[in-house]
């Protein structure tokens, strides 16, 4: 009896089997399906999501909204050409009023494929995910995070710096900075209160010193158009754990040696940009001073103000003193004109403040 009934129930069992084998190379078919990278398996897929009416948010077209906007101010700025300098037309640039930034192609970012790959993402579709994943999802242990810095043109100006920043680019603990204080980027005037700005914070990348990754900037630029940006991606990252694709890239206008603002791109990857999402141009100015880009001469409204008064130009160097100034006194007669005129006559005609007696 016992006997029959354990017939019974393993002729069930084999009945059953097909069925659950049927099942599994369904399941590993669909699975294949869904995670698989090979070209032929995506774009089957892609093309079957696009017929289920499934949009994904294309990064690249994003700004394809670009100059749509009459009265966005940006719409002059098409997204960056990567890794070159930037002789545009000073026409074409954002002009300031009054906001530390302004967006960028409607403040969507948008990055070339490489800066993805390069990262560790992979295309799927109008998306980016890692290796093997689910459509668009991302692995934070299959990520490369890693920093790029362009080199400087034949002018010696910066052109671009962008990567995958995460905790893994960002200081140490204990990682101390460097002194910074011996490099002149392009366009250094003395005496003229620029700072040396970093394009990628040392906070997020603990690059100091890398004259690929320093410009010439005001305090304005530096502390209220950056920094508020650099510090919404860190405490991001700190918070999250996440990573952040960045791109930044000094504008230069001409044969300008400082550079008239900085486009700020980032976007935060394991998230799709829900956590940090911003393309911004930041203004490199001081309000109320009026800077020459070409020899990084700053004129506050208070200098253009003044009278004429005595100088005292040291025609070999171009540089001009006031006369009680030290260096006038070692100065050699030979070298020494005196003039009256004001500051702007001055520095319109080519001569340079001294950075010690600071006219
Ligand atoms: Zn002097």
């Amino acid at each position: 009896m016992a006997k029959e009934s354990q017939n019974k129930n393993t002729g069930d069992r084999s009945r059953r089997r097909p069925a659950l084998a049927l099942l599994l190379v369904i399941l590993i078919a669909a699975a294949f399906f869904i995670m698989s990278d090979a070209p032929l398996v995506k774009n089957a897929r892609d093309s079957l999501m696009h017929r289920l009416g499934y949009e994904a948010i294309d990064q690249e077209n994003g700004s394809e909204s670009t100059g749509e906007n009459s009265d966005d101010k940006n719409s002059g700025i098409k997204a960056a050409e990567w890794d070159t300098a930037s002789d545009i037309d000073p026409a074409s640039l954002p002009e300031y009023n009054g906001q530390n930034y302004v967006k960028v192609s409607d403040g969507v970012p948008a990055f070339p494929d490489d800066v993805y790959e390069r990262g560790g993402l992979i295309k799927d579709g109008g998306d980016w995910k890692t290796k093997g994943n689910l459509f668009g999802t991302v692995d934070s242990n299959k990520l490369t995070p890693y920093e790029y810095y362009g080199s400087l043109d034949d002018k010696g100006r910066c052109t671009c710096a962008y990567g995958l920043l995460g905790e893994e680019t960002m200081p140490q603990d204990g990682q101390e900075r460097g002194d910074i204080s011996s490099m002149h980027p392009s366009g250094w005037a003395k005496a003229q209160n620029w700072e040396r700005c970093h394009l990628i914070a040392w906070a997020l990348s603990a690059e100091n010193a890398n004259p690929s990754n320093l410009i010439t900037g005001t305090h304005y630029l530096n502390y209220d158009g950056m920094r508020p940006l650099e510090e919404e991606v860190e405490h991001y990252i700190w918070n999250t754990g996440n990573h952040v694709l960045y791109y930044v890239k000094p504008w230069f206008t001409g044969n300008e040696l400082v550079a008239r603002g900085v486009q700020m791109t980032a976007w935060s990857v394991e998230d799709k940009g829900e956590g940090i999402s911003f393309n911004v141009y930041c203004f490199n100015v001081t309000p109320n001073a009026e800077i020459d880009y070409k020899t990084g001469i700053v004129t506050t409204e208070e200098q253009a103000a003044q009278d004429a008064r005595v100088y005292v130009i040291n025609t070999r160097s171009g540089v001009f003193h006031y006369p009680t100034c030290d260096g006038v006194k070692e100065m050699s007669e030979h070298n020494k004109k005196t003039v009256t005129a004001t500051r702007t006559e001055l520095t319109s005609q080519g001569y340079t403040p001294c950075g010690a007696c600071e006219p």
